[in-house]
């Protein structure tokens, strides 16, 4: 097996990868708060870290993929403050917590097969996890390591910092930290600025309560990421990821539970995904700049002029690689949905092409330029270049400027499949499906347009507002009736 090289964001540099378990991966990734629907930002992450799973697999790797879903309302956001951001939704439309988690995992269940991402080997809820949380948390006590104050506890960072470093990961010090730390509501019950919650004693209006040994209660944040981490995958396991904005404080402060309560840090290599940035600034819910994954398929958001296959929009984020950041503009995605075309047309042109005796070319070199990319810290971006150098191939092999045996031309085509619908999780877009639709749509179109000339306004705009709701839009201009 190549040997694997991966940025490890706890050394700042490429490492060989080497499993704890020869052939085996445990990978764990912080998974979606489910208080609305996901944005295009937590989209790219979960498309980065569902092309590594298929780089694994590929690579002939055993990989257990656990990433959790947040159904416990947060008590701290990433900027420290107290909110409980699903119990705050939930409140606004009246309907109960899960209610609200429910909705939103259904969306975003949708999207993952819109997006084409594999399910992962276990998807574990907070909620149903509360039992192991409380443990996590009763071993850090017994260890030292937190303190109970009025019914809630807090991870005691001094104590920590006697036996461990903190800040490990994102090199942040304390000292420094403590400028920056704005008063919080409940800094009064720590005994330290940097000291977090593992557990929160109830508010009366609190949409969740658990039981706890230290009173009825809701989990921090951080905790819930330990305990079901750990469960599946035990105490120490070979990857942990999440999107760039969680190394401080929430992977930094997994990092401290676990060594508190199992005396390790649970990762060997920690990841993390680059953001999704609008003109420049990060695609945020808070910041309000942000598209959602079905507005850009339906083509309903402001930003662009016309929809985009989920096929192109993966293809376009897995054009760059996952460290680095990424604008969303128009410009960018038509040039990718040009790309795409170009690719798509190499693979159905790869089946016209004749084979000869002998072969111009090796495709043993392709093969290798295929795994180099990916075995380099998973370089889609340097992977989707040597498949368009496939591409050129293919044109000149067309022409019969080049030449492939039968064999290596079986090879060709079986290693350019593998890496666009195994690896790069791109299909194309059905161009039958299209053709039927078209036809239905030739025949809405024409009835529509006769109930228009008769004045018949309600026979025409049931026929609009039926079409919006199958996600289909109606536009009249000069030139006639277009959809989309
Ligand atoms: P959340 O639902 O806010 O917990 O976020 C789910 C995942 O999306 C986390 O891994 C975040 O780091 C990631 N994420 C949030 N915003 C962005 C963004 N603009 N670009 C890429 N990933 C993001
Ligand atoms: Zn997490």
């Amino acid at each position: 097996m190549q040997k694997l090289h991966i940025y490890n964001s706890l050394s700042g540099k490429k490492e060989e990868f080497i499993p704890l378990v020869p052939g085996k991966i445990g990978m764990y990734v912080c998974g979606p708060t489910l208080y609305s629907e996901p944005h295009m930002g937590n989209m790219r992450t979960f498309i980065n870290f569902d092309f590594i799973y298929r780089c694994l697999l590929h690579l002939g790797y055993d990989v257990k993929y656990v990433r959790n879903i947040t159904d416990a309302g947060h008590i701290t956001n990433s900027a420290g403050q107290e909110v409980d951001s699903i119990g705050k939704v939930a409140k606004a439309e009246q309907l109960q917590s899960l209610e609200i988690v429910y909705k939103y995992n259904v969306k975003f269940q949708t999207l993952q097969q819109l997006y084409n991402l594999l399910p992962p080997s276990i998807e574990p809820t907070a909620t149903s996890h509360i039992q192991e949380q409380i443990e996590a948390i009763e071993k850090i006590l017994s260890n030292g390591y937190a303190y109970v104050t009025n019914g809630s506890v807090y991870f005691d960072v001094r104590a920590y910092m006697n036996d461990y470093p903190y800040g490990t990961l994102s090199g942040r010090k304390v000292d420094e930290l403590e400028a920056e730390t704005r008063t919080l509501q409940s800094q009064g019950e720590k005994r330290f600025f940097a000291d977090f919650a593992l557990w929160k004693k109830a508010h009366a209006e609190d949409m969740q309560i658990w039981r706890s040994p230290w009173g009825d209660g809701n989990p921090g944040w951080h905790i819930e990421c330990t305990a079901m981490s750990t469960k599946y995958l035990g105490k120490s396991f070979d990857i942990h990821g999440g999107g760039m904005d969680l190394k401080f404080p929430h992977h930094e402060d997994e990092i401290a539970q676990n060594c508190g309560a199992f005396g390790c840090n649970p990762a060997r290599f920690w990841l993390h995904a680059n953001m999704l940035n609008v003109n420049g600034q990060k695609m945020s819910k808070s910041l309000g700049n942000f598209f959602l994954p079905k507005e850009i398929i339906e083509g309903s958001s402001p930003l662009f002029d016309k929809p985009y296959s989920p096929s192109v929009v993966r293809f376009f984020m897995l054009q760059s690689h996952y460290r680095s950041t990424l604008d969303f503009t128009k410009e960018a995605i038509n040039a990718s949905e040009k790309g795409f075309e170009r690719l798509m047309e190499g693979m159905s042109l790869m089946e016209k092409i004749e084979p000869s005796q002998s072969s111009s070319f090796l495709v043993s070199d392709i093969i290798k330029a295929t795994s180099d990319a990916i075995c380099d810290d998973f370089n889609a971006p340097i992977l989707i270049a040597t498949l368009f150098d496939v591409v050129k191939h293919v044109h000149l092999l067309c022409d019969g400027k080049e030449q492939l045996t039968q064999e290596d031309l079986n090879l060709l085509k079986s290693i350019f499949t593998n890496m666009v619908h195994g690896v790069l999780g791109i299909e194309p877009v059905k161009k039958e499906e299209n053709k039927r639709l078209e036809g239905v749509m030739e025949v809405i179109v024409a009835l529509r347009q006769q109930a228009r000339e008769q004045k018949n306004w309600n026979m025409s705009d049931m026929i609009r507002e039926g079409l919006e709701k199958a996600g289909i839009q109606i536009k009249d201009n000069k030139e006639g009736t277009s959809w989309t």
